[in-house]
C-alpha cells in the first residue's frame, strides 16, 4: 500500500516537471504537485526531486546560492541565466564542452563525478 502511494507521489511529481520548461525550483513543484496531491508535503516532493536526480531520470541544476532547480530534460544540453530576469533558458549545443578532452586531462588526478557549465548574461529580452 505504502509503496503504491510512493509510485503516485514520484508519477505526480515527475508528470509536473515535464510540463515545465521553466527549470522550477523544489518549491515551484510542489504548488503545482499540491493541487492534485493535497495531503503531499514539501519535503516528500523534496525527496522525490533528489532521488530522481540522483538515478539520473531529472536533472539537478545549482546555481550557487540559490535554490536548486530541476530540469527533466536530461539530454545533454546546457544552462543561460539571465541576470535581469532571472530565468533560465536551454542552450541546446551538444559540443559546447569536449568532455573527452576534460576527462582525459583531468583523469590521473581527480575523479570526475559530475561537471556543470553555467552561463550567466543578460537575455535577448532584457537587452
Ligand atoms: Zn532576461
Ligand atoms: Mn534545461
Amino acid at each position: 500500500m505504502k509503496e503504491s502511494r510512493n509510485t503516485l507521489q514520484k508519477q505526480v511529481i515527475l508528470e509536473e516537471l515535464c510540463k515545465l520548461k521553466t527549470h522550477p525550483t523544489a518549491d515551484d513543484i510542489y504548488m503545482l504537485v499540491k493541487r492534485r496531491m493535497p495531503k503531499i508535503s514539501l519535503a516528500t516532493v523534496y525527496r522525490n526531486l533528489e532521488k530522481m536526480a540522483e538515478n539520473g531520470t531529472i536533472l539537478k541544476l545549482e546555481f550557487p546560492g540559490e535554490p536548486k532547480r530541476f530540469d527533466a530534460f536530461t539530454h545533454r544540453h546546457y544552462h543561460f541565466k539571465c541576470n535581469k530576469c532571472q530565468r533560465i533558458f536551454d542552450i541546446e549545443m551538444e559540443d559546447l564542452i569536449d568532455y573527452n578532452d576534460i576527462l582525459q586531462k583531468l583523469n590521473d588526478k581527480f575523479k570526475i563525478i559530475h561537471i556543470q557549465l553555467l552561463i550567466y548574461g543578460i537575455c535577448q529580452e532584457c537587452l
